[in-house]
């Protein structure tokens, strides 16, 4: 065969297959981007574990009409213009990837409206098949329509599971971002009815509300509060006392500079700080988030980014690990601690 050039469609649904793996990929990318877009409120409507519908309205800064069209453009991004805007980027998209991707799968629609905007407009794609801008009421703000996932991509949809294993995945993956935005209304509705409703933390009420909507309060009563700070690092959260250990590493919540991330600089640093104090084959619960001037850490390493490079590996390391030691002290000692309000 001839070398040619791709058709754009094709391009997209190739950079699909890394970004959107599942419903819950779509729900992360467009919860994301209202998040970017200054979001306090979401209201995500599911049908079907997402594999009908993922519907997510926001009430952020929408997308002026005359920019639908490049919204869904594969490499057309508001939130990056140069390299140095890219090395230390603090949004949590910026590959101008998502939409383009998700649209060439999927029966989807985008409808906003910017604060000033007299009216809404929608755009809708077609398994990749872009329409007209169209005016449609909508209030300030965005909603992203995606239905009939992987419907022209039958290899895909042939590895999706079943409805209660897709959500599942949906309300994991929302529990770890509802613990990184407490002050953010999160409401999940499946098939018509409520599932989950987030309430926004108000300025000065305690973080740990949250903690306990998210994690339940086996875990918040259990744990002990942690914030450190040294070298240009800072690390705070909660982490689970080893009463609170558990048979599987599934209440680990781990976050860099608002991003959940798997890591094993830090896995390892925080199975070595728990080393003493748990039994073989227990793992810590913890909700832990790091910060870090943006440029010391590269997040650009994977299209879905759930993983990062540090720079200074070692240093970071070491930081959580003597941190999360030194808050284990008094569990190491004996002593009865409790978590502080
Ligand atoms: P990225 O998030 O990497 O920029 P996306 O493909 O996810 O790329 O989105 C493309 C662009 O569309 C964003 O840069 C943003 O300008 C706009 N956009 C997407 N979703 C929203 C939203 N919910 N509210 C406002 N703008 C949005
Ligand atoms: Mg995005």
């Amino acid at each position: 065969m001839p070398i040619r050039q791709l058709p754009d469609v094709l391009v997209n649904q190739i950079a699909a297959g890394e970004v959107v793996e599942r419903p819950a990929s779509v729900v992360k990318e467009l919860v994301e981007n209202a998040l970017d877009a200054g979001a306090t409120r979401l209201d995500i409507d599911l049908e079907e574990g997402g594999i009908r519908l993922i519907r997510i309205r926001d009430d952020g800064g929408g997308i002026a009409s005359g920019e639908l069209p490049l919204a869904v453009s594969r490499h057309a991004t508001s939130k990056i213009a140069t390299l140095d805007d890219l090395e230390q980027v603090a949004t949590l998209g910026f590959r101008g990837e998502a939409l383009p991707s998700i649209a060439s799968v999927s029966r989807f629609a985008l409808i906003s409206r910017t604060a000033d905007a007299a009216h809404g407009a929608r755009l809708e794609v077609d398994g990749g098949r872009v329409g007209e801008v169209v005016p449609h009421p909508h209030p300030a703000g965005t909603t992203v329509e995606v239905r009939d996932l992987f419907y022209n991509v039958p290899a895909r949809r042939r590895f999706l599971r079943a409805e209660r294993t897709e959500l599942g995945h949906i309300e994991e993956w929302l529990r770890s971002l509802a613990l990184a935005r407490p002050s953010v209304e999160l409401r999940l509705n499946h098939n018509g009815r409520l599932l989950r409703h987030y309430r926004p933390l108000r300025e000065g009420a305690d973080p740990l509300a949250r903690v306990a909507e998210a994690l339940g309060e086996d875990f918040t009563r259990q744990c002990l509060r942690v914030d450190h700070a040294a070298a240009g690092l800072r690390l705070h959260g909660w982490v689970g006392l080893p009463t609170a250990s558990r048979s599987s590493a599934d209440q680990q919540y781990f976050y860099v500079n608002g991003r959940a991330v798997r890591d094993r600089v830090v896995a390892h640093a925080v199975k070595q700080a728990y080393a003493d104090v748990l039994f073989h084959g227990r793992h810590p619960a913890f909700v832990l988030f790091l910060e870090l001037d943006p440029r010391r850490v590269d997040v650009n390493v994977h299209p879905a980014k759930h993983e990062v490079r540090f720079r200074d590996g070692r240093l970071v390391h070491d930081f959580v690990f003597r941190t999360l030691h030194e808050a284990l002290a008094d569990t190491r000692a004996g002593a009865v601690a409790t978590a502080e309000a």
